[in-house]
């Protein structure tokens, strides 16, 4: 029996594992497994060099609970450790033996799948435990069995083991605090997270079957008589679909993949884009579209890191830019520093270079499918315009690639590029200074008159309806000369695209102070601003705007972001008066102060009704009074 201390440097750094290695404990089992998955890989190297010459058939690794001895264990039949290893690799903190196998094997581990690198991998045991022991058998010729225990003091004792075939049993003694982890439902639920798509196929507990009785038996209907057995349950896929060439898959396989990966999502995604990156670091993955909609919120944090096949995390903010979180798929790239606080990824040079690569790829693939078949591309156009928009604004260079993919769609349902547009409204919606204006709507139902109005001019109106819309279209104001974008029941028609100065008003001065007494004793005087305009008497009496800018400020502000303000801007209005219109005629020469007063109500609510604002004890007051007029 020999006795050793774990490094003096180590002294000190139990407790220290104990509490704060990984805030969650369950990541211990991911570290064993990976190091078992490791050992088992190392084989298949060996054995390319010729230094093992023993078979790579059944090469498992066994997960198991024995609730009795409060003992959870995982095996492996890789490279195992000799006695000598076994100290030298499991006593020393940070002292990572994997690393040195890749130096020592250089050239010959790449693609391996070799995941060691954590260097605290295997102490994360004494998170749970309070004892780990340690059965193993060195692949090498002549080796001897070998126990190793530790309680979690520097203290260490190696002896004779008990293991027959080279491999590792890393036996943990769980403790009080840890009995969680010796529940079924729970391993279960922690391999299903980390350990889904791992090389090795790794085999938890028992899983019922049924099948032809082998005696060869016939049921009553002399059929083979069926019975259940108990088979070895493989809980992971050790060849996930990112893994292998994008020639060796169908879009079905990408589906099904999609599927294994969440497998409560009924919807296919739109599209794919199968990563694939060697140098200047390694990348691979699979990213899919789903279908957005308009839903920005609900779809994030569905992307999952990997890294070589381990599972990381799900949240890849900070390693991808933000509006790539609204994509699903997974990422694997082992250059992902993972042992970096969160903050700090953002600044590392290969998760910068890692994360401007997916940009331009995602970007490059709309672009392409834009070109390839642009029919389709549009109408996919709703499920995707809310991600390019995203990207659009929060990346410069993800907006120039993909901008002449960039769609509008018009209240008729037709899609033009942006240069296309341009060509369509030049010459009927350039205002006098020169400026296109593009008017669009964001609910063609609800804006459905002013939009009527609009078109009966000879304009055309885009439907921007997206959430991301008030900030989408200031930054197209930007990036496009001479370009605005208004709302169509932003303003009167003619307002909304001045082309010469307005008509004088028909209105004397005295006539519209007193139409604008009489209409602010109506209307709260603080929210809505009476205006006069010379339209002509096919246009409404009275008509209520929403000033574009006005309104466009605090859409964004409501998204958040656009501008640093507290509490919530109340709506503004314009309240426009038709100085041309007859029924404002009749409202100046009505005598009786009564009825006026009634007119003038009338013709606010009237404007009201057709902006959906009239409601509650003004919209019955409004009916009455109808009722009224009628009779
Ligand atoms: P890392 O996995 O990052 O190298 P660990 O502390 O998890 O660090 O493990 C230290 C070393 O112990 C490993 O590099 C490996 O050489 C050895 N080791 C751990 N588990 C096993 C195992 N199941 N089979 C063989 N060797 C192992």
């Amino acid at each position: 029996m020999a006795k050793g201390k774990i490094k003096v440097e180590s002294e000190n750094i139990f407790p220290v594992i104990k509490k704060f290695l990984y805030s969650d404990h369950e990541i211990f089992l991911r570290e064993l497994v990976s190091n078992a998955v490791d050992a088992t890989l190392k084989l298949n190297v060996l054995s390319k060099t010729g230094d093992f010459k023993g078979t790579l058939e059944g090469l498992q690794i066994e997960v198991s609970i024995d609730k009795d001895a409060g003992t959870l264990t995982v095996s492996d039949n890789g490279i195992g450790m000799t006695e000598q290893e076994t100290k030298q690799y499991l006593n020393q903190v940070a002292f990572s033996g994997a690393e040195e196998f890749l130096k020592k094997y250089e050239g010959q581990t790449k693609d391996s799948g070799i995941i060691g690198h954590f260097g605290l991998g295997f102490y994360s045991a004494f998170m749970v435990s309070q004892k780990v022991e340690v059965q193993s058998l060195s692949y090498k010729e002549d080796s001897q069995p070998v126990k190793w225990e530790c309680d979690g003091n520097p203290e260490y004792k190696t002896s004779k083991g008990n293991r027959t075939e080279h491999g590792t049993d890393v036996i943990i003694h769980i403790d009080d605090e840890s009995k969680e982890f010796l529940e079924e439902d729970r391993i279960r639920g922690i391999l299903d997270k980390y350990c889904k798509f791992l090389p090795v196929p790794i085999k938890f507990g028992m899983r019922s079957e049924w099948i032809d009785d082998p005696s060869g038996e016939k049921d009553e209907n002399d059929q083979p008589k069926r019975i259940e057995t108990k088979v070895e349950n493989i809980i992971n896929n050790p060849k996930p679909a990112w893994t292998k060439k994008p020639k060796d898959l169908s879009e079905e396989d990408y589906n099904s993949f999609y599927k294994e990966l969440y497998p409560t999502t009924f919807e296919d995604p739109l599209f794919h884009i199968h990563l694939n990156v060697d140098h200047p670091f390694h990348l691979t993955g699979i990213l899919y579209f789903p279908r957005l909609k308009n839903n920005i919120q609900l779809q994030k944090n569905k992307i999952q890191l990997f890294s070589n096949q381990v599972f990381i995390t799900d949240s890849v903010e900070n390693i991808v830019p933000e509006f790539l979180t609204l994509l699903h798929g997974v990422i694997d790239s082992p250059d992902i520093p993972l042992n970096v606080s969160r903050s700090f990824l953002q600044e590392d040079r290969q998760v910068k270079q890692i994360s401007s690569h997916i940009s331009k790829k995602v970007a490059d693939k709309l672009a392409s499918l834009f070109k390839k078949d642009r029919d389709d591309f549009a109408s996919k156009w709703d499920d995707i315009k809310v991600f390019m928009e995203y990207g659009a604004l929060t990346d410069e260079k993800f907006f120039d690639r993909i901008k002449k993919a960039l769609l509008f769609k018009n209240s008729e349902g037709e899609f033009f590029t942006i240069e296309e547009y341009k060509e369509k409204i030049k010459e009927s919606q350039t205002d006098k200074d020169g400026k296109l204006v593009h008017l669009y709507t964001n609910d063609p139902d609800g804006q459905h008159q002013f939009i009527s109005i609009a078109k009966n001019k000879g304009y055309d109106v885009l439907v921007l309806d997206s959430p991301l819309t008030p900030h989408f279209v200031q930054f197209l104001e930007q990036k496009l000369e001479n370009t605005s974008f208004t709302r169509v029941d932003s303003d009167s028609i003619d307002k909304l695209i001045k082309k010469e100065d307005a008509a004088e008003s028909n209105l004397s001065e005295d006539q519209e102070n007193e139409l604008k007494g009489l209409l602010e004793n109506i209307v709260d005087k603080q929210q809505y601003t009476v205006q006069f305009e010379a339209l002509t008497e096919n246009d409404q009496p009275l008509t209520i705007t929403q000033p574009e800018f006005f309104r466009r400020m605090k859409e964004q502000q409501e998204l958040g972001g656009g501008m640093m303000m507290t509490g919530n801007m109340p709506d503004m209005f314009n309240l426009v008066v038709n100085a041309n219109h007859p029924l404002i005629s009749k409202i100046l020469i009505e005598q009786d102060a009564e009825k006026k007063a009634n007119l003038a109500e009338q013709a606010v609510d009237l404007a009201k009704l057709s902006q959906n604002m009239l409601t509650g004890e003004k919209l019955t007051k409004f009916i009455q009074r109808s009722v009224a007029l009628i009779d």
